[in-house]
């Protein structure tokens, strides 16, 4: 029968396109047969056996179409699943050493790549149902490119899809790779969609789908029947009301979802005497082909894995499917002959619907692949061979998450922590929690804890008084963890089979409580499946609240002060915690659950909440790598004094501080320069003289370059400055300090002599006078002397080896300047005849000489 699928119409291109360039895309309609037919003829056409035997991987995106189509092609080819065709899914292994056919799922493959660079024993990898996007698909491609490219040329990959958008796809694959198309055989599908739109329709999904069916089967005869469903409860609520209805009596009804045993599983796909109705989630979409349906019902919904960003988790909630998903839904009526799509929203809300659902490297939370590509010696991620990169941004907080959770080493490198938690088949966050949970001795109630954090809250916000007061005297008014209330509330609910009326008397959300159960023992399944052991005894509260804040140790907020909610986070983030959060005492709490809020005047609050208290001391004990302390130093201008603080971080919160006496002198002495600098401070000391002497220093190196005497800078002033500074915490001990001398070893002895000598204080004339010089930087070197003191002095006087002429102010006896010049030999000659009669007139007491 297989060889009537479609997909052999193309047998001989494959096994040729393959043979050639080693990489093909193969895109055909679901049913043509790429799942279970192209890895056998990998097999038979022998491209397993060159240049050793070996095997052919598939990776599919869902467990339980793994494990189907494993058996459907051990059946095919009359072999026992486990030997020669197996399948190996997260928590189960079907394989063996002679295995040559093998389905796998999410990271099975990656890991095999971690412990094996060169995949010895696999001879090709088919990536099935690629049009979906998954993220371990994108990953697993581009690692198996990489070692195709390196190290295996031989080794085969195949690129399968439902859709024929493969431009992308073809190109990151390169030029040689073809990309086949088989037009398969599909017959029309008549589309009639829910004539009230679906917010009116106030009924549950399933007696919506029930309905629909009724109605239909009173106008036809619906054949072979597929309900799409989103997830397992609503498939078994679905198969209860159908079995209520006359309409669908004589029907085989039956579920198909992955949590179902292998038996349940199998039957949905078998043949039956009577018609069948088959509920499935959408792994019926395009994983699995059930043959002979003419009539789809589709809920428009599905479970779609998604980042949550409140919780930092991934989560998967029912939400609409998009209008491709929809196409490939109705698509499964018109397999064998034309068929009826009845879809349970109306046409005016389908343009609504997003086109298609965007690849899961764009929408998932990433920290648990990175973490894997880590442990694969990928330490740049960027440097990655992305087929979409998933964004800076998004790959910095899955790093500091896993940085935070003590995965990765500063440098970005996988710990040994990192590896344990790798070996977990969960979220980073919760393979953290459960490790932690192991050690104190808490594992069971970790798991409800993480089961309370996964989906709805069950505890309703709001409540009237009487609700509030009667979930006080149960559950108490304060406590170490808003999840242990939750803890509480759950239980009570459970103990009472989630009894609506009961529910609603506390404010507990029954269906969302409901919902815990499940994930609860899945949890605890993988716990156990991993080794860890579930203590019988009931855990303190101490090591449950340990255990959580290492989970959400990104997350750990310090309250601001006592009067308001105002929290800063790690990472520089603020928050206000929560006003129904029942932990008000502690300084230290741990979050759960981040939600932003718009304001009425466009800001955002972060509500922080689901918190857990912490106590200082634990800080200590469960991140001893993470804290810093660091001393804060400021002057102050009041005391004119420095001072200094000690403060102890944790990562970037702090969390206490304490005077340091006496403050670090450096930073003292730089701080106290600064104010001297700025000129808000004096040193007395620090008078024109020193002025003076920086002057002549300054213009000695100028004139004569040759001395190679260091000028003195701004900067160096601010050296000296700091010097003189150094060891003083207040202006006070600064202010009479002596300086000059300190100045003064800016030069050396020598140094000194020459700058006596060529830029000198005073002056020697020729007449025996010594006038101070006055000197400033860029100008001539100025001494001002009257009249009757410059008697005898011929010629201009010089300093600099005689380079610089003195600029002489020549003063008339009431200390008026008659004369500023540089040529005094000029002066006796020019002007002193002109005005010596005049002033000798004026001051007659004076000696005027006749020259
Ligand atoms: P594709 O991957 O192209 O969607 P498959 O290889 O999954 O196609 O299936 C091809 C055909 O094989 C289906 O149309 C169906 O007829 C048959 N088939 C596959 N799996 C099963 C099964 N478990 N039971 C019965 N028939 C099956
Ligand atoms: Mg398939």
């Amino acid at each position: 029968m297989s060889a009537r699928l479609p997909i052999y119409e193309i047998e001989s291109q494959i096994i040729a396109e393959l043979k050639a360039t080693g990489r093909m895309v193969l895109s055909a309609p679901t049913g043509s047969g790429k799942s279970t037919q192209v890895p056998q003829m990998l097999l038979q056409h022998g491209l397993l056996d060159e240049p050793k035997k070996g095997q052919v991987i598939v990776l599919q995106p869902r467990r339980i179409a793994a494990r189907m189509l494993a058996s459907r092609v051990a059946s095919e080819l009359k072999v026992h699943l486990g030997h020669e065709v197996g399948y190996q899914i997260r928590f189960e292994n079907q394989s063996g050493p002679k295995t040559r056919i093998k389905f796998v799922t999410e990271g099975i493959l990656l890991r095999q790549m971690i412990r094996d660079p060169e995949l010895k024993d696999v001879a090709a990898i088919v990536f099935d149902e690629f049009h979906e996007r998954h993220l371990y698909g994108d990953i697993t491609l581009a690692r198996a490119l990489d070692i195709q490219e390196q190290k295996r040329p031989d080794l085969k990959l195949v690129v399968m899809s439902a859709t024929i958008d493969s431009d992308q796809l073809a190109s990151y694959l390169g030029n040689d790779c073809r990309v086949l198309h088989s037009d398969g055989r599909t017959f029309p599908v008549d589309i009639e969609y829910a004539r009230k739109p679906s917010y009116e329709n106030r009924a549950p999904i399933w007696e919506q789908a029930a309905d629909a069916f009724c109605e239909y089967a009173r106008r036809e005869d619906p054949g072979d029947a597929l309900v799409f469903m989103p997830g397992s409860f609503e498939i078994h609520k679905t198969i209860e009301t159908f079995r209520h209805r006359k309409e669908a009596r004589g029907y085989e009804i039956l579920p198909l979802h992955g949590e179902l045993s292998t038996k349940d599983q199998d039957a949905a796909v078998s043949r039956y005497q009577k018609p069948k109705i088959v509920v499935a989630t959408n792994v019926a979409e395009t994983s699995l082909t059930i043959d002979g349906i003419r009539l789809v019902i589709d809920s428009g919904l599905a479970r779609i894995p998604r980042h949550d960003p409140y919780r930092g988790i991934n989560t998967l909630l029912i939400e609409k499917i998009s209008q491709a998903s929809a196409d490939q839904r109705s698509g499964r009526a018109g397999r064998t002959s034309s068929g009826v799509c009845l879809r349970l929203w109306a046409q005016s809300e389908h343009q609504d619907r997003a086109v298609q659902e965007r690849p899961e490297v764009q929408r998932l939370d990433l920290s648990e692949v990175v973490l894997t590509l880590k442990e694969a010696g990928i330490v740049q991620l960027d440097e990655f061979r992305w087929l979409e990169h998933p964004g800076e941004k998004r790959l910095a907080t899955a790093e500091e998450l896993l940085r935070d959770l003590g995965a990765l080493d500063a440098d970005g490198a996988i710990t040994e922590m990192g590896r344990r938690m790798l070996a977990f088949p969960l979220h980073p966050r919760y393979a953290r929690m459960l490790l932690a949970a192991e050690e104190y001795k808490c594992v069971q109630e970790a798991c409800l804890a993480a089961a309370l954090t996964q989906g709805r809250d069950i505890l309703i916000r709001k409540v009237d008084k009487r609700t509030k007061d009667l979930r006080e005297d149960k559950f108490g008014r304060k406590a170490k963890s808003d999840l242990f209330v939750l803890m509480k509330a759950w239980s009570h609910a459970a103990n009472n089979r989630f009894d609506l009326n009961e529910c609603q008397k506390l404010g507990i959300h029954a269906q969302a409580a409901r919902q815990v159960g499940p994930l609860f023992q899945q949890f605890t399944n993988t716990a156990k499946r991993e080794g860890l052991s579930l203590h019988e005894e009931p855990a303190t509260e101490e090591a449950l609240q340990k255990a959580i804040i290492l989970g959400f140790s990104d997350r750990i907020a310090r309250r601001t002060d006592g009067g308001t909610l105002r929290c800063e986070m790690v990472h520089g983030r603020k928050g206000v915690l929560a006003r129904e959060s029942h932990v008000h005492q502690a300084e230290l709490i741990a979050v759960s659950e981040i939600s932003e809020i718009g304001k009425s005047d466009g800001d955002v609050n972060t509500i922080l909440s689901l918190a857990t208290a912490i106590e200082p001391k634990w800080l200590e004990e469960l991140f001893p790598d993470d804290f810093e302390s660091k001393v804060e130093v400021w002057y102050d201008s009041q005391a004119r004094r420095v001072y200094a603080h000690e403060a102890r971080f944790f990562r970037d919160i702090r969390l206490g501080k304490k005077m340091k006496e006496p403050p670090p002198l450096e930073q003292s002495a730089m701080l106290l320069a600064e104010e001297v600098n700025a000129g808000r401070l004096e040193l007395k000391d620090w008078d024109h003289s020193v002025e003076q002497w920086i002057a002549r220093v300054n213009c000695l190196a100028e004139w004569c370059p040759e001395f190679e005497l260091p000028p003195i800078t701004d900067d160096d002033r601010k050296t000296l400055v700091e010097q003189i500074c150094h060891g003083a915490f207040s202006y006070k001990s600064i202010r009479d300090k002596k300086v000059k001398g300190l100045v003064k070893e800016w030069l050396s002895d020598l140094q000194k002599t020459m700058l006596n000598d060529h830029a000198p204080e005073r002056l020697k004339l020729s007449n025996g006078r010594t006038p101070k010089v006055k000197y400033s930087a860029g100008e001539p070197p100025l001494i001002s002397l009257r009249i009757q003191e410059l008697y005898d002095v011929k010629e201009t006087p010089t300093v600099a080896m005689g380079r610089q002429p003195v600029l002489i102010h020549i003063l008339a006896p009431n200390m008026r300047p008659v004369q500023v010049t540089q040529d005094l030999a000029n002066f006796w000659k020019e002007h002193y005849p002109a005005i010596k009669s005049q002033l000798a007139r004026r001051y007659p007491k004076h000696e005027w000489r006749d020259l």
